[in-house]
């Protein structure tokens, strides 16, 4: 048996692995991730490594290969730890060992710049006066030194500010503890709100956050660690308790992780953070540059954070002892990663913290059906808030049957009802936003007269148009001509809904003619920061009406939007997609939670062909619930994720007959390797998007009840592909349960 064993985790080159023989006294004694000593250069001096891999080859002379010398003693690097998750997710998601050692390890660039700091004046002019009196007094020169250059400039770069002024980061924070000045990283400058620790206002929790909290806490102080669902609507109070569980973690000398979707990371949300926890929080974004990220990473290992909060990557903070990992907004579709290895972030929390001896806390107003079933079949508990704690009302909401306006003579895109509350607004001083449901749009052909939608025979989900007329499934690759009578009701007003925001912000704009009206899409956000001045347009009453996709449903608050227009609901429900349900539910929902932030309450219009589908109905409703038991009714029977598991084997070529024939022989591989007939193998078809830069695409499901099953069919597809030349012109890749058909 041979080890591959990686000496700096930290280098750049990570894809540097040496091969060492396990000798007999430590076969079976080490694990991935063990830290050993190996001889190395040489002069084979000793150094340590980390067993990232095993195999039973190798393709050097054996005699030149040198021993593992020993495991390193009483090992507790969390590189170890890390190594391990790496292993886990290679093993679950496919991929290489070091594709997936990239993803976990920070890796030290050469460019490595510091995360930039600054020093911020607290005190208005008088205030600051009386201060510097009082220094100068006691002859503290530092401080009065560094006073008097913040009532000059009162905002300065922390390295210019110790540099030129000639101050120590200690006086730098005694000025911060007497509320003189912020210390703050940069991303903390956006903003306006000044932060100061402030534990001693007490908060008063209700009773079914207390229930959560105590819930949480006693299984933790009895070490059973396990995984949590907070489910509650907006202004519930989660964040609240998120907070407080991870204060008594932290308060038992243990670290948290916080993963909030980067488009939910607002100031408002960061702040409420460091209001509790000051500079023992960090943060981690996707604009930070590889050093930057490096840095915040050494911080950790220095002891310094206590808690981190970011998007997906910041789940692999190497924290010495991680206690608790949070996951807000767990049904977002961002938690799972779109390159190689394609992890879910949710799952792989539960596997980190299986590792470390850790609690995960998921939280969501619309839970995953994963989670959700995961809490039916009692792996997660369910803890539920519901009074909501600010004590707002839920919107009110109306459902406009389309093809009742199309009988009653109505072909605007806008329905009589919307329009009539548009005014209503406009004559009140309030504002409107219109939403256009794009998502996962791909051409399904529905008609507008009965609702009809052409779908797949097989497969229960939306066929899609192609360019000459002809319809496909892109699940199995059923397809069927070009339709111009509906089959259900003879109208010819079937074909694909094509209209984009821009158009409708030309009906809005011919409609209410001295409305203001602000579009907000891909093209109107190309620009840096353009999607934040759209929204602070916005916010400030610069428009009354604001059009846009989903872009608009997420991330901000704005008190003064009483009226919520959803057009064209069902776009994402006839998405060739088996998630469309739960995506269009999801989205209807935060959408509608758009209406009546404020103290006004709110309505809602959702236009829609289908008002009779459950998502629309349970989304009016705004019953998870409700929803939920359909849904899950409809996996069960179609045998999709939760209750089945899916792999994608998606293979790129830029040779289409040989790529045609290489998912043809993937194919028949897998059907033998699968002796006992546990799977269903479904395809090769052609992607939605079955060409990208001359590279052609086939994808190949695999669906089986056991995951256990699905990853030992993997692994031995992945053999298969080493080990055939004919497979070397084309790039394969895996996703285990993706989050949409390709
Ligand atoms: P969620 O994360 O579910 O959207 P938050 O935790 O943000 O909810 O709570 C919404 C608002 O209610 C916040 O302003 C929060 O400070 C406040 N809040 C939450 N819980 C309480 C409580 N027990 N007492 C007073 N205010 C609360
Ligand atoms: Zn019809
Ligand atoms: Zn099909």
């Amino acid at each position: 048996m041979y080890a591959d064993v990686i000496i700096d985790i930290t280098h750049e080159k990570l894809d540097r692995v040496f091969q060492y023989s396990i000798p007999s006294g430590l076969e079976g004694a080490l694990s991935v991730g063990a830290e050993v000593i190996v001889p190395f250069g040489r002069g084979n001096r000793e150094i340590s490594g980390y067993v990232v891999e095993f195999s039973k080859k190798t393709e050097y002379p054996p005699e030149k290969i040198k021993p593992i010398l020993k495991k390193a003693e009483k090992s507790i690097a969390i590189e170890s730890k890390l190594v391990a998750l790496a292993a886990w997710m290679k093993e679950q998601y496919g991929g290489t060992m070091i594709q997936a050692l990239k993803t976990v390890l920070p890796i030290k660039r050469k460019e490595a710049s510091r995360v930039k700091r600054k020093v911020r004046l607290l005190l208005d002019l008088k205030e600051a006066e009386a201060k510097l009196k009082l220094y100068m007094d006691k002859n503290q020169k530092a401080r009065a030194r560094l006073l008097a250059g913040l009532m000059d400039q009162p905002e300065q770069d922390y390295e210019l500010v110790t540099k030129k002024l000639n101050v120590t980061l200690a006086v730098i924070r005694s000025l911060e503890e007497q509320g003189v000045l912020a210390l703050e990283s940069e991303e903390m400058m956006r903003g306006s709100v000044r932060y100061r620790k402030h534990d001693d206002e007490p908060v008063y929790f209700n009773e079914g956050q207390e229930r959560a909290i105590s819930r949480f806490w006693e299984d933790y102080r009895r070490e059973m660690y396990g995984t949590y669902l907070v489910y509650g609507i907006t202004g519930s109070g989660k964040t609240e308790v998120y907070i407080e569980m991870i204060r008594r973690v932290v308060g038992q000398g243990r670290q948290a992780i916080v993963l909030i979707p980067e488009i939910a990371l607002t100031y408002q949300t960061v702040m409420r953070f460091y209001a509790r926890f000051g500079d023992r929080v960090s943060i981690l974004n996707s604009r930070m540059s590889a050093g930057e990220r490096y840095d915040q990473m050494e911080r950790v290992k220095r002891g310094e954070v206590d808690v981190m909060i970011g998007p997906r990557s910041a789940l692999f903070t190497p924290f010495k002892s991680l206690g608790l990992i949070v996951v807000d907004e767990e049904h977002e579709s961002t938690y799972k990663s779109g390159q190689v290895p394609r992890y879910h972030a949710r799952e792989t929390a539960a596997a980190r913290a299986r590792l470390e001896g850790a609690s995960v806390v998921l939280g969501s107003a619309t839970p995953s059906l994963e989670a959700f079933y995961r809490c039916r079949m009692g792996e997660y508990t369910l803890l539920t808030l519901t009074s909501r704690a600010a004590g707002r009302e839920l919107a009110q909401v109306y459902t406009v049957d389309m093809r009742e306006e199309l009988k009653q003579g109505n072909r605007s895109i806008i329905s009589d009802r919307l329009k009539e509350l548009i005014w209503q607004r406009l004559k009140m001083g309030q504002q409107t936003m219109l939403f256009l449901n794009r998502r996962g749009y791909a051409g399904f052909v529905s008609c507008r007269s009965c609702g009809y939608v052409v779908k797949c025979p097989h497969c229960d989900v939306s066929l899609s148009a192609h360019k000459d007329g002809r319809l496909v499934c892109h699940y199995c690759g059923y397809e069927e001509g070009a339709k111009d009578v509906c089959p259900s009701c003879g109208s010819n007003c079937i074909g694909g809904f094509r209209a984009g925001t821009q158009q409708i912000e030309d009906i809005v704009k011919r409609e209410f003619p001295r409305a203001g009206v602000l579009r907000m899409d891909m093209d109107t956000t190309k620009k840096k920061d353009s999607h934040e001045k759209i929204l602070s347009a916005f916010s400030n009453g610069e428009a009354d009406i604001l059009v846009g996709t989903q872009m608009i449903v997420k991330g901000h608050d704005f008190p003064n939007v009483t009226l919520v227009g959803i057009l064209a609901a069902d776009m994402s429900l006839y998405s060739n997609d088996y998630r469309s349900g739960e995506r269009t539910f999801e989205l209807l929902v935060q959408a509608a939670g758009r209406a009546g932030r404020g103290k006004l309450r709110g309505e809602v219009v959702i236009q829609t062909y289908s008002p009779e589908h459950y998502s629309i109905r349970m989304a009016a409703k705004q019953d998870y619930e409700g929803f939920y038991e359909e849904e899950i009714r409809y996996r069960e029977l179609m045998g999709y994720p939760p209750v089945s598991n899916l792999l994608a084997v998606l293979m790129t070529g830029m040779e289409e007959e040989h790529l045609e024939l290489a998912a043809g022989y993937l194919k028949s591989f897998a059907v033998r390797a699968d002796r006992e007939k546990r799977l269903q193998i479904i395809g090769p078809a052609s992607p939605y998007v079955s060409k990208v830069n001359d590279e052609h695409r086939r994808i190949l499901y695999l669906k089986c009840g056991e995951k256990e099953s699905l990853i030992e069919i993997k692994d031995l597809l992945e053999q298969y592909i080493e080990m055939n030349r004919g497979f070397d012109r084309i790039k394969i890749q895996f996703d285990l349960n993706p989050m949409g058909v390709f």
